[in-house]
């Protein structure tokens, strides 16, 4: 379907990961050149697709749709456009995934509890923002208590010295290296290309491994419908790149 022009066109909305991968093709566009070049009823392949947007446009316009997708990633995004999973569905599917089992407490409570600090004034637990390191030395950490923030009016942001509980938890073996080396054998090794694998999980902190390859886990562990799954894996790639040190 003229693929050179539809790159040229403006794109619609996608998630930032499909931008340069694959825009969405201008829907204007898909949709006079649907209607000049096929019927209701007639069957409109797509042999290079990336996303199942025109197989989505031609069912939407009474055609049948069939999508060859070009990637494993922009076939994701295609099973999400061709068969959107219903929004309570994938509401409950992430809330049961934060909940889910993890050692002695929840997924989402142990992913907390690797960056966790107590605020100064109140006590309370709340997740760090950042970590000021010195080569091995933790410097200072960033938070923000909202509790603070409107009951002492202060300021929301926060900047202290570590304590010794922080310093204790910073210190402390996360099990990273096993981590590592399970994440290391899922990518596809380019012929003496060793060294950027380890340059893309060096992207990541020890934590952030820990974290993301729990919540990995969790995704690829548990049976869900093919759209929700879809759904999960694409919201994981929506996160590691905010969860990384770039
Ligand atoms: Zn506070």
């Amino acid at each position: 379907m003229g693929r050179l022009l539809l790159s040229r066109a403006e794109t619609g909305f996608t998630l930032p990961a499909f931008e340069r991968l694959a825009p969405p093709p201008p829907p204007d566009l898909v949709q006079a050149r649907m209607e000049a070049n096929s019927a209701p009823g007639d069957i409109v392949a797509d042999l290079h697709g990336r996303g199942g947007w025109i197989a989505r446009a031609a069912v939407d316009r009474q055609r049948r749709g069939f999508s060859l997708e070009a990637s494993p990633l922009t076939r994701l995004l295609a099973e999400l456009v061709l068969r959107p999973p219903d929004l309570r569905h994938l509401d409950a599917a992430f809330s049961s995934l934060a909940a889910s089992p993890h050692g002695e407490t929840s997924l989402r409570l142990a992913i907390t509890d690797l960056f966790a600090t107590r605020c100064v004034t109140c006590g309370r637990t709340l997740p760090i923002d950042e970590a000021d390191w010195q080569g091995e030395e933790l410097l200072r950490l960033h938070y923000r208590c909202l509790l603070c923030r409107d009951q002492q009016t202060r300021s929301e942001r926060q900047a202290v010295e570590p304590g010794g509980e922080d310093r204790d938890r910073a210190a402390r073996d996360v099990g990273a290296m096993q981590i590592r080396r399970r994440l290391r054998e899922r990518f596809p090794v380019p012929d003496g290309g060793d060294g950027l694998i380890e340059a893309i999980l060096g992207l990541h902190t020890d934590r952030q491994l820990v974290g993301l390859a729990a919540i990995l886990a969790r995704v690829e562990g548990d049976l869900r419908a093919a759209p929700v799954e879809s759904a999960l894996r694409l919201a994981f790639l929506h996160a590691v790149l905010p969860a990384s040190r770039l």
